[in-house]
């Protein structure tokens, strides 16, 4: 069972499924894991949502918010990358299938170009138009993959095949599309894993370094996106920032939590295939090492309460019938405590928790629905 797993998880992570998963199960651990993973990993932390929180509400979301900096070493990195101002290089463009493609590319920290696309509807530069910013997962092109660039006949059918082109779908509806790498994912704007000293994986090859360093691999990611969208209300033209959604599948979800959490200028969230507690109510770790924060169970809280950090805007939890990589029970109790949270504050109607009949993928005719019916249908 456990060699069964690690490899649906090897095959998964590497971005390439070559068979459904089975139905989510639970994992079960025996003997002193059983009963020593439950006690370490099933408290509530510190900050986690309670209604008689001194100050209210909004005093919770402020105080996690910072505890949430603090532990995604946001401000380790903000002191390390100085005076440091953020600069942008985008081509002119080519003409593809009825919307404009740039390519462009963010400095975020000195020497750290993240490279990025940018999808806008033909004909559109005179009007101000919504943006989703689309964050990909655990596939070192999937910033290419999301946008529809494809290296060959093949990457496009395997993305066609699973609806796995976001940027794509989103300009065609008439949105702004922001595809960006995601740093340590994708292997335009990867650390190397020399001697294989990480496992061959970039993505803990970064959280290694980083952790080393102080930060956090999810903290660099969410650096990048929150320079990416300094860049989007200030100087992509024709961009109305009172209209900016973000969505990302898998990995590329769990940035878009952490992201939509902090930044209160994505107005719409949605992690598809992603969001859950950090373990499984027998302790099984969901998410792969590079999306780890130190500490967060017992400093803040679990993943359920940071996603409240969300509200009041809008949030999209979507996940796969038939992904392997989570379990139901665990996800549905996830989703009560979001569902709850939201509830308390009124505003029960901006959550919403769906199930796909597939695995772990994008579900478009489910997804868009929600995100047009704010960002786009104005
Ligand atoms: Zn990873």
């Amino acid at each position: 069972m456990r060699s069964l797993m690690s490899l649906l998880l090897t095959i998964s992570i590497a971005g390439v499924l070559i068979a459904d998963p089975p139905e989510p199960s639970r994992f079960e651990y025996s003997g002193a894991a059983k009963t020593f993973l439950p006690r370490l990993h099933g408290h509530p932390g510190a900050l986690a949502y309670r209604q008689d929180y001194p100050g209210g509400f909004v005093a919770w979301q402020e105080s996690a918010r910072s505890k949430l900096k603090e532990l995604l070493g946001l401000q380790r990195i903000a002191l390390q990358v100085g005076q440091h101002q953020p600069t942008v290089q985008m081509d002119q463009g080519t003409l593809v299938d009825g919307y404009v493609r740039h390519r462009a590319q963010i400095e975020t920290e000195p020497g750290i170009e993240v490279p990025f696309w940018v999808l806008r509807p033909r004909g559109s530069e005179d009007k101000q138009l919504p943006v989703v910013i689309c964050a990909h997962g655990h596939d070192a092109d999937g910033w290419n993959t999301y946008a529809g660039v494809y290296r060959d006949a093949e990457h496009q059918k395997s993305t066609m095949a699973k609806q796995g082109d976001p940027g794509v779908q989103a300009v065609k509806q008439g949105y702004i599309a922001v595809v960006p790498a995601t740093r340590g994912l994708a292997k335009a704007i990867s650390i190397p894993d020399p001697k294989g000293r990480h496992g061959n994986r970039n993505c803990r090859a970064q959280l290694m370094h980083c952790l080393l360093a102080g930060r956090t691999a999810i903290g660099e990611r969410v650096w990048d996106t929150t320079c990416l969208l300094d860049w989007i209300v200030t100087d992509l033209p024709g961009v109305d920032a009172k209209r900016i959604g973000m969505l990302g599948n898998s990995g590329g979800g769990v940035l878009t939590v952490y992201v939509a959490a902090l930044d209160q200028r994505v107005a719409v969230a949605h992690p598809s295939c992603s969001l859950t507690s950090y373990t499984s109510s027998t302790g099984f770790i969901f998410h792969c090492d590079c999306c780890l924060v130190p500490g967060i169970q017992v400093e803040l809280a679990d993943m359920s309460d940071v996603a409240a950090l969300v509200i009041p805007r809008r949030l999209l939890a979507i996940h796969g019938k038939k992904d392997g990589l989570h379990s139901s029970e665990d996800v549905e109790r996830a989703m009560e405590r979001i569902g709850s949270i939201y509830s308390a504050t009124k505003v029960s109607e901006k959550f919403s928790f769906q199930w796909g009949a597939d695995g772990h993928k994008f579900y478009p005719s489910m997804l868009w629905p929600f995100l047009n019916e704010s960002l786009l249908n104005h």
